[in-house]
């Protein structure tokens, strides 16, 4: 057979392979099988490693043009010849086999010139092919419980989160952590918006924060303008609960481009968490509060009136204003429909006082004043998302390389199974009367903390001028101003 002897120069000085160990053995290998060399070509052993047919050295007499020129390439082992084992699977199928070519390396009886050679070439291949298979299904493995552990491999941050380096195993990682003054100022927010203030009375005090939005300025400086559209983007985001998005990819709905994305999930189903930012039922009072339908107005209104968002047209049903003047030393303030003038309704304005003197009747002396005020809590349930986190975060990181691999995975894949079998609880929803009626309750908030609350418990107001003589307005109340999500509203010490 006429043999290319390929040669790996290494950096590293090893006597038993070093090049001219190397090209000795070959030569002796092929005197005693009746080979001729024909050609002995050495490579440098880059860095990283080059695939065999890129080599300059051996690559050059793998063309079309040399492959008449030999029968077999030779070489002293696998590590040698090959940059991995993918290297030699592919080189064996897509190089070697079409080309009738033979391979032989001297340090594991392969050779293909020999019935046995060819057996074992066959087998060397299957067993790389083998190891390859796990090594990619470790890599499938790790990459999902990685995903799953809510491991951060960079991308956009959530809001309020910042990465933080943790080291697993002695492998450097990074996890997304709530960042404290981000956390304490969005659960700022969250609780002035539930309490009534506009999101874009918040967006203008962030502006003056100079707070970043994250964004950027054509200029490539951080954009500190806060709009109430996009703020109301941020608080909406589910990611303030902690949930971990992924697969974020660009759609086209109606026309205009937007991001949508999922949420990770544990094995057994339920939505994987960071520690979040806005604890749940905060949350959740956020989300109603934004639904008030003024929230993204440009509001230039410093509107002090107390039913603000709370009374609306009993004829038309639009929201009431606020306003008030002074004329000749005399204020006057009125709520006025919002749609006053316009073929909407003809309704005229109110006088504030005789609205706000009602609401204090109905509260402290209507059918609800002797009523105990009542907080609607949702109890967090079981989950060992914790422990269950841990265990995820484990797997992730073990060492595919360690050779226990194998039974560390199966010890901690049997450890989440364990843990995901425990019982859980889910949350609970439960009605805590308080010892505390609702009359007695009033009188101890300020003003703000009065619409605050009448907000929180969904009242609104309908009122309008009575058309018959009787009384001067008409006025009905709709919802239970007892009752409230979460906890009540205590005046400051
Ligand atoms: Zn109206």
């Amino acid at each position: 057979m006429r043999i290319i002897a390929a040669v790996r120069l290494s950096r590293v000085t090893d006597e038993t392979t070093s090049p001219e160990r190397q090209a000795e053995n070959l030569r002796d290998y092929a005197k005693r099988n009746g080979h001729t060399i024909v050609h002995e070509v050495a490579d440098l052993d880059v860095s990283g490693g080059k695939a065999i047919r890129k080599r300059p050295g051996v690559g050059a007499w793998l063309t079309p043009e040399h492959l008449g020129d030999w029968d077999a390439i030779a070489g002293y082992s696998i590590d040698r010849m090959f940059r991995d084992l993918y290297d030699f699977v592919t080189f064996y199928h897509d190089f070697l086999k079409p080309n009738g070519k033979s391979i032989i390396i001297t340090s594991e009886q392969i050779d293909m010139s020999t019935s046995d050679g060819v057996m074992m070439a066959q087998w060397r291949v299957m067993m790389a092919e083998n190891e390859l298979n796990k090594i990619s299904k470790r890599n499938k493995d790790a990459a999902e419980w990685t995903r799953q552990a809510g491991l951060w491999k960079g991308g956009q941050i959530p809001w309020g989160y910042m990465p933080v380096r943790a080291d697993y195993n002695g492998r450097p990682h990074w996890v997304l952590k709530p960042n404290p003054q981000l956390k304490e100022l969005i659960n700022h927010i969250a609780g002035e918006i539930i309490a009534g203030k506009s999101v874009a009375e918040v967006a203008r005090i962030l502006t003056r924060m100079e707070l970043p939005t994250g964004r950027k300025l054509p200029s490539g400086e951080p954009r500190t303008n806060w709009r109430p559209g996009p703020l109301i983007r941020l608080l909406r985001m589910e990611t303030l609960k902690g949930y971990v998005p992924y697969n974020h990819r660009l759609i086209e709905r109606d026309g205009k481009k937007r991001t949508v994305y999922e949420f990770v999930r544990n094995p057994d189903g339920s939505l994987m968490r960071r520690d979040p930012i806005l604890a749940d039922d905060k949350w959740a009072e956020l989300q109603e509060a934004l639904k008030r339908p003024v929230q993204a107005a440009r509001g230039k209104r410093r509107d002090a009136s107390p039913l603000l968002h709370i009374i609306k047209c009993a004829t038309c049903k639009a929201p009431l204003h606020h306003n008030a003047f002074t004329s000749r030393g005399t204020r006057y303030r009125y709520y006025t429909c919002n749609h006053q003038g316009t073929v909407n309704c003809a309704e005229r304005s109110i006088p504030a006082d005789a609205v706000e003197r009602w609401l204090e009747e109905w509260i402290a002396k209507g059918d609800w004043a002797y009523r105990k005020m009542i907080e609607h809590r949702i109890k967090p349930g079981i989950d060992h998302k914790e422990e269950i986190e841990k265990i995820q975060l484990q797997i992730a990181t073990l060492d595919q390389l360690a050779a226990d691999y194998d039974a560390q995975h199966a010890k901690w894949r049997a450890e989440l199974k364990r843990v995901l079998e425990l019982p859980v609880k889910p949350p609970e929803a439960r009605d805590i009367e308080l010892d505390l009626l609702l009359k007695d309750y009033w009188p101890t908030l300020t003003p703000e903390q009065k619409r605050a609350h009448l907000l929180r418990a969904g009242v609104t107001i309908y009122a309008r001028r009575n058309p018959d003589a009787g009384s001067p307005l008409d006025i009905w109340p709709e919802g239970d101003p007892t009752r409230v999500v979460g906890a009540l509203t205590r005046k400051a010490a």
